[in-house]
């Protein structure tokens, strides 16, 4: 799915990422957690394609292209999907519209055709159920005046249409009260297949209690320090990271 080979990239001229391993393959979901600053969004960042990141060094395969080649929709059309820590908010634009041609974008790059206004709908409904969604938010304009939480769980709702091959999920946990944090796990773990992969990049270990990560890495000042199953992120929870700073110093 994902390989990614001592990649190094730099943010304003400063070295941020130092040199990042990691091997996704289908079917897995990876944890990434790490201390504030460590590098975790960027990296979500640059493998979304956004712009401002500068590559100082080595390799991407996602789905066996060179994924740093790829300008970012086509990364986005390909089957990769980052959600955002901050959301964006587009006044104006209903998300229904928005989603609707969203979709229609991604089908029409995989030479399908696009859907009709009651197809759509239909698995608007569907999806909607799945999440627990409030049918009001999708009349509403992109995100404008969506609490925290209803962010988040419009970014889970925007993947489980799209169902992409890979999703990276940056702090999707944070604003989230403990009722929404299981239903967009539910979403999450709805979407889960063999085909499917996703990286979860998380301050706490709590969303791991409903998100069960095959592979917990710890990024620290640009590197991956450490990496083990899930009983990882236990360990974190309750010793910090200090102790694997010490490990390192
Ligand atoms: P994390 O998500 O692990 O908290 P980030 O990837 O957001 O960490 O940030 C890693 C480091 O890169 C931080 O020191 C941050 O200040 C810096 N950084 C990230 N984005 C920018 C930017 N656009 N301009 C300058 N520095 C940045
Ligand atoms: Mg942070
Ligand atoms: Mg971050």
């Amino acid at each position: 799915m994902l390989t990614i080979k001592n990649l190094k990239v730099a943010v304003e001229g400063m070295e941020i990422l130092k040199g990042i391993n990691l091997d996704i393959k289908p079917g897995e979901v990876h944890a990434i957690m790490g201390p504030n600053g460590s590098g975790k969004s960027t990296l979500g960042n640059v493998l979304a394609g956004k712009e401002n990141y500068e590559v100082l060094e080595g390799e991407v395969s996602f789905l066996g292209e060179d994924l740093l080649e790829l300008a970012a929709e086509e990364r986005a059309k390909k089957g990769l999907f980052l959600s955002f820590q901050y959301p964006v908010e587009i006044p104006g634009v209903p998300m229904v519209n928005f989603l609707k041609t969203s979709l229609n974008e991604h089908r029409k790059y995989k030479g399908l055709e696009p859907l009709t206004a009651g197809e759509f709908l239909k698995l608007m409904r569907e999806k909607k159920e799945m999440l627990h969604l409030d049918s009001q938010l999708t009349n509403r304009s992109v995100n404008e005046g969506f609490s925290g939480g209803e962010k988040k769980k419009n970014e889970i709702f925007q993947m489980a249409l799209l169902e992409p091959k890979l999703a990276i999920l940056d702090e999707t946990d944070s604003g989230l009260d403990i009722d929404a944090l299981k239903i967009v796990a539910e979403g999450v773990n709805a979407l889960k297949s063999p085909e499917r992969s996703t990286i979860v990049i998380t301050h706490y270990q709590r969303l791991l209690d409903y998100i069960v990560p095959d592979f917990v890495h710890v990024l620290y000042k640009g590197r991956i320090v450490k990496s083990a199953g899930k009983e990882l992120a236990l360990e974190l929870e309750e010793k910090g990271y200090d102790w694997i700073k010490k490990e390192l110093a």
